[in-house]
């Protein structure tokens, strides 16, 4: 199975430690975001369910072959399961956690080993962790449980400090441009994505693969006509009304953090999306500084918000941002 190269070092230590019998049972695998960690947790756990493994020097690795690898790699290894919220819920359901206790009480069918992954584990609210405490603290014999993290300091503390900690960093900007090279062609797209997206190479895949780019685009040509007076804040609220929700505050996050930035710098700051320079530009010489901070931490928490899924009105949350970004330029 071929990782991507920012796993490769992480997981050769975790599988040395497979080798030699001393994974802790219960392990929290984070990172940044986008990352691909899941993909590291699919190795780990074919490496530790694998029936042969492949001596390497640093221990062994899952041989890809055997009936148990190419379980796993169809996605129907009876000992291996992967816990997630459900599609449309931003929550793992206790149900589904009780589910997967039950699953690590049976005895193994291919090896001795299970293997559970919960995925992400931030995602799971206080009743679905408090069902998953118990197997934390005695695991069944031969059980491994795998929590995916991007943001590990959101878990409750209770289950973060039953866990093995182990952090894949982000990449640095050579190896990200590296691999991303190898999916998009253009040079100046993959210096945009990475520079948005922080260096995060899936993360910046994911955004060149759903379009966020041609969002980008829209947002930008109406951000345009508002400063020109060509369109007002509710029809541009309409327009955008019609876009993914979270692109949207994604897109509109990042830009006042660098306006903020750019302007708590005194403009020395480097603006991470290039064509928003002459908006940007033009709202700092417009309007009033603590206007920019407030505008940019109600944008943060509308971000959060829906994150959070707090019920939020699109339209209303949409109109009051343009409102405000309209009322302090004229
Ligand atoms: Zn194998």
């Amino acid at each position: 199975m071929a990782l991507f190269p920012w796993l490769n070092s992480g997981y050769q230590q975790l599988t040395h430690l497979v080798s030699e019998d001393r994974l802790p049972h219960a392990l929290l695998l984070s990172s940044a975001g986008g990352l691909g960690i899941q993909s590291l947790a699919e190795a780990l756990a074919a490496t530790i369910l694998c029936l042969a493994p492949t001596p390497t020097a640093q221990g062994a690795h899952a041989c890809g072959t055997c009936k148990s690898c190419l379980l796993v790699t169809n996605g129907s290894h009876p000992d291996y399961r992967v816990v997630s919220h459900r599609e449309g819920k931003k929550q793992i359901a206790v149900d589904d956690v009780r589910d997967a206790m039950h699953f690590l009480q049976q005895t193994a069918q291919q090896g001795h080993h299970k293997v559970l992954v919960i995925t992400p584990a931030e995602t799971l609210n206080k009743a679905s962790a408090n069902a998953l405490l118990k197997s934390l603290e005695e695991p069944p014999a031969g059980t491994f449980l795998i929590l995916l993290s991007d943001r590990p300091a959101s878990l409750l503390a209770t289950i973060r400090s039953r866990c093995f900690k182990h952090a894949i960093a982000t990449p640095d900007h050579e190896t990200s441009h590296q691999w991303l090279s190898g999916n998009i062609q253009d040079p100046e797209t993959v210096n945009l994505l990475l520079s948005v997206c922080n260096d995060r190479p899936c993360e910046a895949l994911r955004f060149y693969e759903q379009g966020s780019l041609d969002i980008r685009s829209k947002l930008i040509e109406d951000l345009n006509k508002l400063m020109g007076k060509h369109l007002g804040p509710s029809e541009i609220a309409g327009r955008w009304n019609k876009l993914p929700m979270d692109q949207v505050l994604f897109w509109l996050s990042l830009w006042l953090t660098d306006m903020s930035r750019f302007l708590g710098s005194k403009g020395l700051v480097t603006l991470r999306d290039p064509m928003m320079v002459k908006i940007t530009k033009y709202t700092v010489r417009h309007a009033k500084a603590v206007s920019i901070f407030g505008l940019t931490d109600d944008i943060l928490s509308y971000k959060s918000g829906l994150e959070r899924q707090t019920n939020l009105n699109p339209q209303l949350v949409l109109e009051e941002i343009l409102i405000t970004w309209h009322d302090m330029i004229f």
